[in-house]
């Protein structure tokens, strides 16, 4: 079997070497992951595997993905099956059932993609369309040229949407496969306060006639984030909890926080006028309602992404640490808003994310080095385990760092399993960070330096105030003092 998939790791990176094409097939993309990661030094336990966009949908026969699963999971690295509603949805759950059978059977995690499964309900029927003061139907197209409708004329569309959920689910508890964790991303697609959203429902009588203070930012965004929020319970996640109750359910960006998103998505313009943004150099943070709970979520998914337009948002010459800085603000308060029972799986992505066609030569990209640390103060702030999302020609580059950080951090399992995190603040300019999780009468320390600055810093624990050196690039285990 070993050299059955050494054979075919071969033949994928020859192909993938000769050819040069930008989209690469699943049998090239896992043939990188598996290259460019290794064999676990120490064991992962109960904890969570770690995800990678590329280890989706495996390729082969039986034979070939027991092998690939195999390969994959001594790295710690766990798989996902991709369900498809619509017209082929019966050989989608076939196939996926197929590669989730064989992780039972392994006694791995059954995971699932199940994001085509959470679209569309803004199917761009009139039915769904905003209302003008004379009745005319109108859509909000001001996020990727999607055809948004009215939150308050969706309603008609829930059961169709949960049916596409539920139609795997169903198909998986007749076999008695389990999933275990099940995630979306579902974005761009339902009502969004964003771009041109506010001004659409203030043109609409229906948004009118049901939020009643509209002409407020934070009270029109709570209105939304409501409707958005049923949608995700009502459509999804209670449907997967219905069949499978112990399931991870969660969509990318949906995570317990502060009440403020230090970042912006792809598609997000700048905030509206009228939107209360925290100001912070030149960062516009913008106010967040809460979802989660509404959503009926049992993980987290908080997004650290390094988003082109952060660097510019700060002054520092440490260019490092203005992805650091926004990074870590956006780590610590989901780290400090999420209760422990509930795990964080937050979606990475290293290389400088979402540029423009000409981005300016000004803008540095994150060192790998820097990008290093933060994921070990995500660690340390009590995100459990990562997901990679990134496009083809950056796997080898983004899955290095990332596995190589969170295969070491598996030496410190019983801190991580069983410990707490000590501090959620973050330095106002650069200087030493300090991250740290205290078991016991003992702390797991992570200091990382951003100036030539040698002294100790101290670290308040419980009433206590610890010392903490200069250590470079490693973890220090301190012991509190009596
Ligand atoms: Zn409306």
């Amino acid at each position: 079997m070993r050299l059955c998939l050494t054979v075919f790791i071969a033949l994928a990176i020859s192909a993938l070497c000769s050819g040069g094409a930008k989209r690469m097939t699943p049998e090239e993309r896992i043939a990188i992951v598996l290259r460019e990661t290794q064999p676990l030094k120490f064991p992962r336990g109960e904890r969570l595997p770690l995800y990678v966009w590329p280890a989706m949908d495996l390729p082969g026969d039986e034979a070939q993905v027991e092998a690939t699963l195999k390969a994959l999971d001594a790295r710690g690295i766990a798989a996902c099956a991709s369900w498809h509603p619509g017209k082929d949805q019966q050989q989608s759950l076939e196939r996926a059932l197929r590669m989730s059978a064989i992780q039972k059977r392994l006694g791995l995690r059954v995971n699932i993609n199940a994001n085509a499964c959470t679209y569309s309900i803004c199917d761009g029927s009139e039915a769904t369309a905003h209302l003008d003061a004379d009745g005319k139907p109108f859509f909000d197209t001001s996020s990727e040229g999607r055809k948004l409708g009215c939150p308050f004329r969706l309603q008609h569309r829930y059961p169709a949407m949960r049916e596409q959920v539920d139609f795997f689910c169903r198909g998986y508890a007749e076999k008695g496969i389990e999933p275990s964790f099940v995630f979306a991303d579902w974005e761009i697609d339902g009502p969004i306060e964003w771009n041109g959203g506010w001004d659409a429902a203030k043109r609409c009588a229906v948004c009118r006639k049901n939020i009643p203070k509209l002409d407020d930012f934070i009270e029109f965004q709570k209105a939304y984030r409501r409707v958005r929020s049923e949608i995700q319970r009502e459509c999804y996640a209670s449907v997967v909890l219905k069949h499978f109750p112990k399931a991870l359910v969660g969509n990318y960006g949906v995570y317990p926080h502060n009440g403020w998103r230090y970042w912006y998505d792809y598609f997000e313009g700048d905030a509206p006028k009228g939107c209360p943004v925290k100001t912070d150099g030149r960062a516009p943070y913008r106010p967040w309602a809460d979802e989660f709970k509404d959503c009926g979520y049992t993980f987290a998914m908080p997004v650290v992404y390094t988003w082109y337009r952060i660097w510019s948002w700060y002054d520092w010459p440490q260019g490092n640490y203005r992805w650091f800085y926004a990074l870590l603000l956006e780590v610590s308060s989901v780290g400090q808003a999420t209760p422990a029972t509930t795990p964080i799986i937050t979606f990475v992505h290293h290389t400088t994310t979402s540029p423009p066609k000409d981005p300016d030569p000004a803008v540095k990209q994150f060192s790998p080095e820097a990008y290093k640390e933060l994921l070990w103060h995500m660690l340390l702030r009590g995100h459990d385990t990562f997901f990679l999302w990134c496009p083809d020609d950056e796997i080898a580059q983004e899955i290095r760092p990332l596995h190589e950080v969170w295969a070491a951090a598996l030496e410190f399992r019983e801190f991580l399993d069983k410990g707490e995190p000590v501090t959620f603040g973050v330095p106002k300019q650069p200087g030493p960070v300090v991250s740290a999780f205290r078991l016991g009468n003992r702390l797991l320390v992570r200091r990382t330096d951003f100036t030539a600055a040698r002294d100790a810093v101290p670290l308040k624990v419980g009433d206590k105030a610890l010392p903490i050196p200069r250590a470079g690039a490693k973890c220090q285990v301190l012991t509190l003092p009596e």
